[in-house]
């Protein structure tokens, strides 16, 4: 077709009040403008489709329910301390959308993701949280997610159904503090030194009101819930006595699957 005849055709269209729509591309690969197509990680696939990861997450949660049924609980109050990351939100939509457009993890897309408060429950996480509750105890939620941001984390919970309450839950995102007091004798990891606040009984929790409060009971610790080995008291990714630790495996150390990311 010549010059004339698409200046004639576009003319012609333009009379009839016909829009013309080029397809838009949804994907790009970076460092081009042409469409791509990428496939998920194995990894980030096993962890969305596969039967193998529900089965082991709900019969995780399923034994450390039982586990809390059979325990001789505390008189005074107790917590289970559990991260959230993989542990209670599923986050493999984000790592699904930097597969499929060549991403890799960045805080700025990491807390965009945060903000949409649109994150998944682990499967069997929720039947465990209400036996939790059920039996007395509290939730303690300590999380790598920025401290700032608890309030998308909170809103995120109430959203997928979980009852979480300034009375029954404190929620303790991450501070500056955390690491910077890790002096490999009584703070060992990151999150060590907000386990140990609230078995002081001086947590800084996140309040629906804005300002933090530390309210919440001096509880101890009867089990720690994670997807990472440093999600538990005192151990790191380095030093971790896998040997040692396992004893207490489904009493105290609840560990879940992700094959997507870790200290490893
Ligand atoms: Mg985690």
């Amino acid at each position: 077709m010549t010059h004339k005849s698409v200046y004639l055709l576009s003319t012609a269209l333009l009379l009839l009040n016909i829009k013309v729509v080029l397809a838009e591309p949804t994907l790009k690969d970076p460092q081009s403008a042409s469409p791509v197509e990428r496939s998920l990680t194995n990894s980030v696939k096993w962890l969305r489709t596969s039967k193998e990861y529900k089965f082991l997450t709900e019969s995780i949660y399923a034994r450390a329910s039982k586990s809390l049924a059979e325990k001789a609980l505390p008189a005074t109050p107790w917590t289970v301390v559990m991260d959230v990351d993989e542990t209670i939100l599923d986050n493999s939509a984000y790592q699904k959308n930097l597969d499929l457009t060549g991403g890799s993890f960045h805080p700025t897309t990491w807390a965009e993701w945060i903000e949409e408060e649109d994150a998944d429950l682990v499967p069997g996480v929720a039947e465990f949280i209400q036996v939790l509750f059920e039996k007395g105890g509290l939730l303690t939620m300590v999380t790598n997610r920025d401290r700032a941001q608890d309030d998308h984390t909170w809103a995120n919970l109430l959203k997928l159904g979980i009852p979480v309450t300034e009375q029954n839950t404190c929620l303790i995102g991450r501070a500056k503090e955390d690491k910077a007091k890790i002096d490999g004798i009584e703070i060992i990891n990151d999150k060590d030194l907000r386990r140990q606040a609230v078995t002081n009984g001086n947590a800084s929790c996140y309040s629906t009101s804005g300002k933090r409060h530390s309210n919440f009971p001096k509880a101890e610790i009867i089990m720690q819930v994670g997807d990472n080995i440093e999600d538990f008291v005192g151990v790191t990714q380095h030093d971790a006595d896998v040997k040692s630790l396992i004893k207490k495996a489904d009493s105290e150390y609840i560990l879940l699957p992700n094959p997507m990311y870790g200290s490893w």
